[in-house]
């Protein structure tokens, strides 16, 4: 394991071993088994090393150069290395790095630019779209008007004809693309006309595919909307926290939105942390990466189809697929259990179509970014695909097989001990 890691678990042992000896599990966890789940990744020490740092001391409420509190010049400097980098890798016209997490991003654009009550249309959750765009359990549903679009049944694709059929009915404010189960490229330009066409706000929420747009492999939808929401620890592969890109002309009302609208202190270690992970995607190892989290989720599409495995749309064009068992026998639950059982972390999901209940489902959400980045190439999607295959529909026999496979792999890429150390990242000096 990385030397950086070990010192840091070295200290926490004398003062806490409980807490220490609860780290070292997680990430034996994380080393024994592989991590298929599509939303998460591994963060390089650099981007670890910066969040457990004494920026985390700080109170900064406010932004560079005003603030509310005194002693903030260092990090009033960290905040616009942030900014300076992130309006780099996006071409935005304007970034806040402040919102604590994706959601709190979401939050902050809807309080400035909508009034309780009004219309919001987002992608039917069911079809991969995400709480925050509207569900009735969350503040998007329970303080907006919610309308939904969603992908055609038939072939699993988003239907924009149905986007704009229901958004000439319903006269949305404000229209929201982006999803967290969604495995092919979304036309950013066809939501903009339709924005145009009954005239709404575009808010792009990128959440689960900001680290390849930011390596050009997926269309940047920045050009398009007049906001971007983002998490940072999805595909991009920093630290767990959410920005805002936006048109200049809405920079004033989203930076009132953020604070004081919604979030108090900014944590700024994590400010710290994301500016060194926007560093690292701006350098072009990242552009590698990128290419291929996309070349390995497609060769492991095409290899579980091969498998007798059915797939949302029948592939994929970015960083995820969806495995669907509506006509199994099999719920997405067992499925997950089956897999865990071999080393293989994913989730359950639901499907377009869905017949079984949200703890239940008839989908598998597998992704290829923290296996990449881990080190695993194409070369080797043949074997995963056998083992969760194996897996799904086992023999005593083949169950052996499938965990000889992730134990074999695991062994080869050691967590930590891959990619970072052997890319030599070089950071581009502002
Ligand atoms: C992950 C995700 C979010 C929420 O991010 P959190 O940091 O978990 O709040 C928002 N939108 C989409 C599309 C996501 O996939």
């Amino acid at each position: 394991m990385n030397q950086i890691l070990s010192q840091s678990r070295a200290l926490l042992s004398e003062s806490d071993p409980a807490i220490a000896k609860l780290l070292a599990d997680e990430a034996r966890r994380l080393a024994d088994g592989l991590e298929l789940i599509a939303s998460e990744n591994v963060a390089s020490p650099a981007v670890l090393a910066a969040l457990s740092s004494v920026l985390s001391n700080k109170y900064a409420e406010g932004y560079p150069g005003k603030r509310y509190y005194g002693g903030c010049e260092y990090v009033d400097e960290v905040e616009l290395v942030a900014i300076a980098r992130a309006k780099q890798l996006y071409g935005a016209e304007h970034v806040n790095v402040q919102p604590h997490s994706g959601a709190q991003a979401n939050q902050a654009v809807f309080l400035s630019c909508l009034k309780p009550g009004d219309t919001i249309l987002g992608m039917n959750l069911s079809h991969g779209g995400h709480l925050t765009h509207g569900s009735p359990v969350n503040m998007s549903g329970l303080i907006y008007k919610a309308e939904f679009y969603g992908v055609s049944e038939s072939d699993g694709l988003l239907d924009y004809d149905e986007v704009r059929r229901v958004a000439q009915a319903t006269r949305p404010r404000l229209i929201i693309a982006g999803a967290s189960a969604y495995p092919r490229v979304i036309d950013f330009a066809a939501f903009r006309k339709i924005a145009d066409e009954v005239g709404a706000l575009l808010l792009v929420d990128m959440a689960h595919i900001a680290g390849l747009v930011a390596a050009g492999v997926h269309p940047s939808p920045v050009p398009f909307a007049d906001f971007v929401t983002t998490t940072t620890h999805k595909t991009l592969r920093g630290p767990r926290g959410g920005i805002i890109l936006c048109r200049a002309d809405h920079a004033k009302a989203v930076d009132k939105a953020v604070f004081p609208g919604t979030q108090g202190g900014p944590l700024m270690h994590v400010i710290g942390a994301k500016a060194v992970a926007f560093g690292e995607a701006l350098a072009p190892e990242f552009r590698a990466y990128a290419e291929t989290v996309v070349a390995n989720a497609k060769v492991l599409a095409g290899e579980l189809v091969e498998q007798g495995l059915k797939l949302v749309s029948g592939g994929t064009d970015n960083h995820l697929m969806l495995i669907d068992l509506r006509s199994s026998p099999l719920s997405g639950k067992d499925a997950e259990e089956r897999l865990g059982r071999i080393g293989l972390t994913v989730n359950k999901n639901t499907v377009p179509g869905e017949t079984r209940k949200p703890m239940v489902t008839s989908g598998i959400r597998i992704g290829t970014p923290a296996i990449t980045t881990r080190g695993l190439k194409p070369s080797e999607m043949k074997v995963l695909a056998q083992a969760i295959s194996f897996a799904l529909y086992p023999t005593e026999e083949k169950m052996e097989q499938a965990r000889a496979i992730v134990s074999d792999l695991c062994k080869k890429y050691p967590l930590y001990d891959g990619v970072f150390a052997s890319a030599g990242y070089s950071v581009p000096q502002q």
